[in-house]
């Protein structure tokens, strides 16, 4: 029998309360296809403050050197909102990405046909927005150099700089060319070529990379534009490929389209081992009193079983379970309108298992 490694970081808040539910469902699938997981869970953020001074401890870092992916909940909170930035939980989540040389962040944003109330665009524009934004998570603007804040005669001076290499461009490229050769083979690469020459480069790297791809349809969008048609007509797109600072605006963009932050899922790809991760935070005024949202999380461990384990089957046998249990009228608080059934975390959990296990027989 196939055994996989998972390492378990649930961090703080809810973060805890929802890994444990995508954890659930990742042995349920294991049951059904017969393939065995072995969880290894960590300390990752405040929990790891507070037990060894640093929210990153080596072990944690070493253990995650070792799995076939890393399924992650999120760091953070009031308690340690006072640290210096250094010290910060997150930091964890940005050293993990660093070490693990995580250069690509895949962020869907598709919207459940029963929640489409909860989008704040209207019913015509929005209805069937099924899009998926990758964004470069390693270079660019927030790790240029030079970089930082000057004196200069008469007053300050702030530098960032924008710097992507011709390889740092061409492997998101080419990643994103395979992730949209899986879905409906249409890629939308974004820049400001019109503006910045690190976005000339870009744009010509991906027609480059585009010339090993004939079957995937490429176009290319300023940002700006981009920002308008993402609102005017979602349903235009289907991959979009992007630099960091373009992808952080854009993916939260599209994140308001699918409605709350509880549904969203994430993966960061690149080197061996994969992190999976909800988009939401620890969401502290909820925290541990089982409201919170499972669905992003468990949508996560499906992101993992189709990108890590090439489980795609599965992924899809997930992602069904979750559409009919809301079909069925369960929801959290964050998604709950009338008429439909109130449940929480853990309940939520437990329907998604529950169906899941009766696709399996
Ligand atoms: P948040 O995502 O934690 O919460 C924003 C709002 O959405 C809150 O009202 C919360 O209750 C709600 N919400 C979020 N996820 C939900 C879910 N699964 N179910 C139901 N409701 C949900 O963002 P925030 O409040 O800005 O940040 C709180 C903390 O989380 C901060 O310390 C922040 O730094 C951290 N954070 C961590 C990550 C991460 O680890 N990747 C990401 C974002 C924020």
């Amino acid at each position: 029998m196939t055994n996989y490694k998972i390492v378990v970081l649930p961090g703080d808040g809810i973060g805890q309360e929802v890994t444990t539910e995508a954890v659930k469902v990742l042995r349920a699938v294991g049951q059904g296809v017969g393939v065995g997981f072995e969880f290894e869970e960590a300390l990752c953020g405040g929990a790891a403050i507070d037990a060894h001074g640093t929210p990153i401890p080596g072990a944690t870092l070493d253990l995650c050197r070792t799995a076939d992916a890393i399924l992650f909940g999120a760091v953070g909170g009031p308690k340690w909102d006072d640290l210096p930035p250094e010290q910060r939980p997150e930091r964890g989540l940005l050293a993990l990405r660093k070490e693990l040389d995580l250069f690509a962040n895949l962020r869907p944003a598709k919207l459940f046909p029963m929640l489409v109330d909860a989008s704040p665009l209207k019913r015509s524009v929005v209805e069937g927005t099924d899009l998926l934004v990758i964004r470069e998570l390693t270079g660019g603007l927030y790790f240029g150099e030079p970089r930082g804040i000057e004196k200069i005669q008469g007053g300050m001076r702030g530098i960032n700089s924008m710097i992507y290499t011709t390889p740092e461009i061409e492997r998101v490229a080419r990643l994103a060319f395979e992730v949209a050769r899986k879905r409906r083979r249409k890629l939308t690469s974004v820049d400001k070529a019109n503006v910045l020459a690190v976005s000339t480069l870009w744009r010509q790297v991906v027609m480059e990379v585009s010339q090993d791809y004939p079957d995937v349809t490429l176009e290319h969008m300023l940002v700006d534009n981009c920002a308008m048609q993402l609102i005017l007509n979602p349903l235009q797109f289907d991959t979009l490929v992007t630099e960091n600072t373009f992808g952080d605006i854009l993916s939260d963009e599209a994140a308001v389209l699918a409605g709350s932050m509880g549904m969203l899922p994430s993966a960061s790809l690149g080197g061996k081992t994969a992190l999976y991760e909800p988009v939401h935070g620890t969401a502290p005024d909820i925290a541990g009193r089982d409201l919170a949202n499972p669905i992003a999380a468990i949508l996560s461990a499906a992101m993992l079983l189709r990108y890590s384990l090439d489980l795609p089957a599965e992924a899809e046998r997930v992602e069904t379970a979750v559409l009919r249990v809301l079909e069925k009228g369960y929801r959290t608080k964050d998604i709950h309108s009338e008429g439909t059934t109130l449940v929480g975390c853990r309940r939520m959990g437990e329907l998604i298992v529950r169906d899941l296990e009766t696709l399996y027989t």
